[in-house]
């Protein structure tokens, strides 16, 4: 870091901008920015790797082919035509622009760089001239898309106009920081000055707030940037303003308070204790307020984010790091509300969930957020993007019928898109430091170069982390110093999977980390999670740390239902699951001993490497005549969670039954479960048709489903395919419908026709086609012959459908 410009965007990107006011406070603790840290490592830089040579190109392709980048282009008048898409898709290319620019401080691409200029350019014209930005009332203020209002912030509530804009903050932000190219800065500038004007206490102002938090993020990067007061004031006002406080003017929600906690716009955010609503949202928005507690010394904001984390981490958070339990409304569940099944945990909440982890250790200093970072980081995170980088999960549950696989991208492609700018940020996320001490909180094979207030250090670590539990750092201050290197000992090492009461291990271990410093082992005690060693450093100075890294059985706390008899493995940071393909072609009826012991091995050529854990299971089924289980010993196997579906889709399980109690025998075969099961169209998941889990209401939102969603008033069919010619006589249909809020009901109307000479027909029954809501619709129908049968569906006029299981006899 020799060059005066980097040591300037360097000084900005760990927080302290040189001409910020000096009364301002900021985090006591300063991340070392991610252009200092250059990862050497097995494990993390191939997926660097993979995203910045597929997953950018490819993210960036999507948002072609998808017309989310001519979007620009034609509210810039630079071409002709119409918006296309949803009206928070200018978000996703902004995000893109966030990771691009991130690569490019990292791995210069003159190629890259230039897509992105044309890309800035396209953006630039599309913005109005007094600032405004959102393509879609650009185009055309007179057909816009459903839910943005008929003017500006006229729906503020669902419009995404703010969300929009605060993506496009931080990535102009970051692409400054990587060029030095003011081109996309002066677009964020020119918009965040006509919000300041717009928004605001003033008479002649307006009072709201975004119903989808994110430009308050946004606004503080422009502050670090800008160094201008007015960009923070206005992200503190977008916070204050929740809850209604003075009374907005400008929208209320209706009149249950469903939207209102959905958004987090139920009370004020101060007096917000436990984390409700939309996930994404609202890890943003703690996101948010962990940078206000931190710049503005606001102790409410301080006491408020505290009471959150401490809400999400004793009662909200799976033992992935993932959160968001509800698939309805995306959002947290009830206090232990964790089932895995239907667990939701979208990708981008695990990043929310980082980005506020971060903040709350920068805060504090405290070792317990980055355990919290980095259980979701090598877990729930992970786990959202292909070894390949070019497919990703939205929904990360933690057990699996086999319905589940990873999509190459989505109408609304929120994931995808943060993974690429998530993941180029990675290496800013392993030292920290004060004045006097430096933290090192990620073990990651780096070399690394960190300015503190006495000289620069070069550090640098070797490690196979996270597969063995041996680091070896290399500490080289450019002048002897005296100073402290605080050694994050995570909580897994420390008996302690989570800083809550929410999950333990088994068993205690009583084998603790070895740390020796120049070959010779120390003494250490632990404070704040960190094992703290104040000495003089001089070059040579070798730190070693051996973590025990055990196969540990987690459990639950027993308020959390879904997992009562239940143990999940973890070994060091990776949490482990079980995968039908490794396993004799199922797991979800899988019984483990209360005393296994799992031995480990490393498979080179597995995943992309991989450590497995290896044992003994039972699995259990129930015999045809329905009475009695039968129990077969047979290998266990379980692999990383993040690494699962890379292999065809079958059964996946994290939580195993070690009680019989809890165990799910396979129940015996039926032609309905025995056949193949297609659709002319599908959403969710096609095999929820024959799982064999019996609703127990047509809204079950616990169990997989199959819908039509988003087709409408069409008319469908759902198909199956026996194996041989089977005689059938009884049909029983269980049909999703999640009214009155849901966008599905029970079809209009509906028949049954079976394949007969290579044509379908229609089979012969008495009466009509009841259709019937909570129970099973079931019609007894003259028997036919056939391979197979075929559901013809007539949607509900302005409504979708689905079927949560459907058997015959
Ligand atoms: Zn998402």
């Amino acid at each position: 870091m020799k060059n005066s410009l980097l040591l300037i965007l360097v000084t900005i990107l760990t927080g302290s901008c040189s001409n910020k006011d000096n009364n301002m406070t900021d985090y006591p603790v300063k991340p070392v920015a991610f252009t200092n840290v250059k990862f050497t490592d097995n494990f993390w830089l191939p997926r660097l790797d993979t995203n910045r040579i597929i997953t950018i190109p490819y993210d960036f392709k999507k948002c072609e082919e998808t017309h989310r980048i001519d979007n620009f282009a034609i509210a810039g008048g630079l071409q002709k035509g119409s918006f296309v898409g949803i009206r928070y898709n200018d978000s996703d290319v902004y995000k893109v622009i966030e990771g691009a620019s991130y690569s490019l401080n990292i791995h210069p691409d003159p190629e890259l760089e230039k897509y992105l200029d044309d890309l800035i350019a396209k953006i630039t014209a599309a913005q109005e001239d007094d600032g405004y930005l959102y393509t879609c009332r650009t185009i055309n203020p007179d057909s816009l898309p459903a839910y943005t209002g008929k003017t500006r912030w006229s729906q503020l509530k669902d419009s995404h106009e703010l969300y929009n804009i605060g993506h496009m903050y931080e990535a102009a932000v970051a692409y400054y920081r990587a060029t030095g190219k003011k081109s996309l800065l002066k677009v964020a500038i020119r918009s965040a000055n006509l919000i300041d004007k717009v928004f605001g206490q003033g008479e002649d102002q307006l009072h709201g707030v975004p119903g989808h938090q994110e430009i308050e993020i946004g606004l503080v990067k422009l502050y670090r940037v800008r160094g201008d007061k007015k960009y923070l004031k206005l992200a503190k006002y977008f916070l204050d303003q929740r809850g209604n406080p003075a009374g907005h003017k400008l929208y209320v929600y209706g009149e249950d308070g469903n939207n209102k906690i959905y958004t987090q716009d139920y009370k004020p955010v101060t007096e917000q204790f436990e984390a409700v609503g939309h996930a994404v949202r609202a890890a943003y928005m703690y996101s948010g307020m962990t940078d206000i507690a931190a710049l503005t010394n606001d102790k409410n904001y301080n006491k408020a984010v505290d009471k959150l984390w401490d809400n999400v981490v004793s009662k909200k958070l799976y033992i992935t790091g993932g959160i968001g339990a509800k698939h309805a409304g995306e959002a947290f569940g009830e206090n232990y509300y964790l089932p895995n099944l239907s667990a939701y945990n979208e990708t981008c909440a695990a990043v929310a969930n980082i980005l506020w982890n971060q903040r709350m250790f920068l805060l504090n200093g405290d070792a317990k957020y980055i355990d919290v970072l980095e259980r979701t980081l090598y877990n729930g995170f992970l786990s959202g993007v292909s070894i390949h980088g070019d497919k990703f999960f939205y929904p990360n549950p933690l057990e699996s019928d086999g319905s589940h696989e990873r999509k190459p991208w989505f109408s609304c492609s929120c994931c995808p898109t943060n993974v690429a700018r998530f993941l180029p940020s990675l290496p800013g996320y392993v030292y920290a430091h004060t004045k006097d001490d430096l933290f090192i909180n990620l073990y990651i094979g780096n070399k690394a170069n960190i300015n503190m207030d006495f000289g620069e250090i070069n550090i640098s670590q070797t490690t196979n982390y996270p597969w063995d539990g041996n680091v070896k750092i290399n500490i080289e201050p450019e002048i002897k110093s005296k100073f402290t290197v605080s050694l994050r000992i995570p909580g897994w090492a420390q008996n302690k999977p989570v800083p809550s009461d929410l999950y333990h291990y088994m068993n205690r271990s009583d084998q603790k980390p070895i740390i020796k410093i120049n070959n010779k082992e120390i003494k250490y005690s632990i404070s704040n999670g960190y094992a703290k060693i104040n000495r003089q450093w001089e070059k040579e100075d070798v730190i070693e740390i051996e973590f025990p890294m055990l196969a540990r059985k987690v459990i639950a706390n027993e308020k959390v239902k879904e997992d009562i008899g239940k143990y999940s493995i973890e070994r060091g940071p990776i949490v482990y699951c079980a995968e039908w393909v490794d396993n004799g072609g199922k797991v979800r009826n899988l019984l483990l001993d209360k005393n296994a012991d799992f031995t480990h091995e490393y498979k080179e050529n597995l995943i992309n490497s991989v450590v497995i854990l290896k044992g003994i299971s039972k699995s259990l089924s129930i015999d045809k005549s329905g009475n009695s289980t039968i129990e077969k010993e047979q290998n266990f196997i379980a692999i990383p969670y993040y690494a699962w579906a890379h292999r065809g889709n079958g059964e996946m399980a994290v939580w195993f039954p070690y009680e019989k109690s809890a165990a799910n025998p396979t129940p015996p075969p039926t032609i309905a479960s025995e056949s193949k099961v297609s659709a002319l169209y599908t959403h969710d998941q096609i095999l929820a048709v024959n799982d064999q889990l019996n609703p127990k209401n047509s809204n079950d939102h616990e169990i997989p489903r199959f819908t039509f969603w988003d087709h409408k008033g069409t008319t469908e069919w759902v198909q199956y395919d026996f194996n041989e010619e089977t005689t059938i006589s009884n049909i029983h249909i269980y049909w999703f419908d999640d009214g009155p809020n849901g966008g599905c009901r029970v079809p209009e109307t509906w028949k049954i026709l079976y394949l007969k000479n290579g044509e379908w027909k229609e089979v012969s029954k008495h009466g009509e086609y009841p259709v019937l809501k909570d129970e099973f619709t079931s019609i007894e129908i003259s028997s036919v012959k056939t391979k197979s049968m075929r559901l013809e569906i007539k949607l509900k006029e302005n409504f979708s459908g689905g079927i949560l299981e459907w058997k015959l006899d």
